[in-house]
C-alpha cells in the first residue's frame, strides 16, 4: 500500500483515479500551486474534472494529512504534497514559495503556554520577504 492510500484508509477515505491524480501531481509539483493552477495540470488527465471538484479534493487531502496549505495570509491557498519535514519561504513580490530544510526548525519547542490550552497537530516555520531576483529588479 502506498502511503497515500494508507493515509485515506486511515481517514475513512476512498482512494479515486481523481484523488489519486489530484494527489501525485501535488507531490511531483514544486512550485506549491493554487487549486486553480493544479486544476489547468489535472485536466490534462481528466478533461471533465471541475476547479471545485479540484479544490474540495485539495481541503480533503489537507484535512487527512495527505497535503498541506502553506501559511501565508491574504492570498488564495497554496498547496503542499511535500510530507517530509521543511519550512517555507515567499516571495511578497513574485508570490514564489521556496521550500527549505533547517533542521532545528523540525523540533521548535511548544511554550508551556500553548501546551496548556491546545492540542498541538504541527508547527511550521515561515518566513516572508523578497527573493534575490525581485530584490533586484526593484
Ligand atoms: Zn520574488
Ligand atoms: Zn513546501
Amino acid at each position: 500500500m502506498s502511503q497515500f492510500e494508507m493515509i485515506c484508509h486511515k481517514a475513512g477515505l476512498k482512494v479515486t483515479p481523481q484523488r489519486r491524480q489530484i494527489y501525485q501531481m501535488l507531490t511531483e509539483a514544486k512550485d506549491h500551486p493554487s487549486a486553480e493552477v493544479l486544476f489547468q495540470r489535472v485536466r490534462g488527465v481528466f478533461p471533465n474534472i471541475s476547479l471545485d471538484t479540484v479544490n474540495r479534493t485539495l481541503l480533503t487531502l489537507a484535512q487527512v494529512g495527505a497535503a498541506f496549505v502553506v501559511e501565508g495570509s491574504g492570498d488564495v491557498k497554496r498547496f503542499d504534497g511535500g510530507l517530509s519535514p521543511h519550512q517555507h519561504f515567499k516571495c511578497i513580490k513574485c508570490r514564489r514559495i521556496i521550500d527549505f530544510h533547517y533542521e532545528p526548525f523540525d523540533n521548535i519547542e511548544v511554550p508551556d503556554e500553548v501546551k496548556g490550552r491546545f492540542t498541538v497537530f504541527r508547527k511550521t516555520v515561515y518566513f516572508e520577504g523578497m527573493c534575490k531576483e525581485c530584490g533586484e529588479s526593484a
